[in-house]
């Protein structure tokens, strides 16, 4: 297969962990017989300085040609200020809204080895295996809303939904859900809001039409906080609206102990010449300026973010399998970052472990 990736590498620690990424990515077309052509955008920060924008024309231009992107991370101290025109945040949701990404994908599975980097119990942890997909352009962040005025101290915020948003995002669900354990998990607010029993109405006619064979149940979005902390073993899709699934995301993110180990998807309708979602995948950290520069950024959540891409916008399940089987046994060989370095074998900078896992991925196949 020939495949075009764009690269936004960002800021911070951005250009060091999609460069690790790059260098897994290069081995499996190596190892399996592909030709994969990395092109190069600015995005962010580093946008800013570069050109004024934080989204760059040619970045769009440079991602629409693409089959998938890879993302670092983007951010700084150094573009906080809170006044400025431009941040480096517009140029992430200019970004998704350019390529119409709707639903955001986030597995959460946890190596054995780093049972103990959690804060939550071993036995709790044990089997987890789960993956949120949230909605993320719909919901309380896109619609009507009102700020408070010095003369008038009301504001609101509108969740507003429709079914054609809630069908899609529950389809690319239900599809998920099939190809794992077949059990979905729809969460909502049901007893109280009226686009939650939208929501709930419209997943069920929905499941119900087209995927019989996938267990459906809905839980309210406080029971579902409650669940996550108490048995998360026992999920295996959870489907939420955005701004449920923005905050339960970060709270499934803490099961895995840290930042450095997740990895995201975000897909759109757009399909790319492989008949796949042309897709964004980044890490769920941000560019961590405290460590930026130092060589000692876990790269594995860009890694397992480039498995993603291979899986979802490629169609390479073989090849997403083995780079997640090389991340396994790099863990299991006690090789660790300094973020969860607790147990370690030895400890070993950002280029080191990515160099480990190609290591591991080509003893894999040979
Ligand atoms: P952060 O995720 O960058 O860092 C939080 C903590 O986790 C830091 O101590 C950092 O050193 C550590 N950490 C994060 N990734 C790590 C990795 N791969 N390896 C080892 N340690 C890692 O969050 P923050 O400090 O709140 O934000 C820093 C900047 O990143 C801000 O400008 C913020 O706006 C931006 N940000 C960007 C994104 C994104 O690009 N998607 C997401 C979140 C935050």
């Amino acid at each position: 297969m020939k495949a075009i990736i764009a690269v936004l590498p960002g800021d911070g620690i951005g250009p060091e962990v999609t460069a690790e990424a790059v260098q897994v990515l290069e081995a499996v077309g190596h190892r399996f017989g592909h030709r994969f052509q990395f092109g190069y955008g600015l995005l962010g920060g580093c946008a800013i300085d570069a050109t004024g924008s934080p989204l760059p024309p040619e970045t769009v231009l440079l991602c629409q040609g693409s089959d998938a992107v890879l993302l670092g991370a983007v951010g700084g101290p150094q573009w906080d200020d809170p006044m400025a025109a431009v941040r480096p945040e517009q140029g992430l949701l200019g970004i998704r809204k350019a390529l119409g990404l709707y639903a955001n994908l986030r597995p959460v599975k946890l190596a054995p080895a780093l049972l103990h980097a959690s804060t939550i119990k071993p036995e709790t942890l044990a089997g987890v295996d789960l993956l949120v997909v949230r909605e993320l352009t719909g919901g309380v962040y896109f619609g009507p809303r009102q700020e408070a005025t010095p003369e008038d101290e009301v504001a609101y915020d509108t969740m507003l939904y429709s079914r054609p948003e809630i069908e899609r995002v529950t389809r690319l669900a239900a599809q998920a859900a099939r190809g794992r354990r077949g059990q979905l998990a729809s969460v909502d607010k049901a007893n109280v809001l009226a686009s939650s029993r939208l929501w709930r109405r419209v997943v069920t006619e929905l499941m119900r039409a087209e995927f019989p064979d996938v267990t459906l149940e809905h839980v309210l979005v406080d029971a579902m906080a409650m669940h996550l902390i108490r048995r998360p073993a026992a999920y295996d899709v959870v489907l939420a609206e955005n701004l449920f699934g923005d905050i339960l995301t970060d709270e499934a993110s803490m099961l895995a102990g840290s930042m450095g180990l997740l990895p995201s998807a975000s897909l759109g309708e757009e399909l790319n010449p492989h008949g796949q979602p042309r897709g964004l995948y980044e890490p769920i950290h941000g560019s961590a300026p405290d460590i930026a520069g130092k060589g000692v950024a876990n790269p594995l959540a860009t890694i397992l973010s480039a498995a993603m891409l291979l899986r979802h916008s490629l169609g390479l399940e073989a090849e997403a399998q083995a780079v997640e089987a090389a991340v396994d046994a790099v863990l299991a060989a006690g090789l660790r970052t300094p973020d969860i370095a607790d147990g370690a074998v030895e400890v070993l900078g950002t280029a080191a472990m990515g160099a480990a896992v190609v290591r591991a991925l080509d003893s894999a196949l040979t």
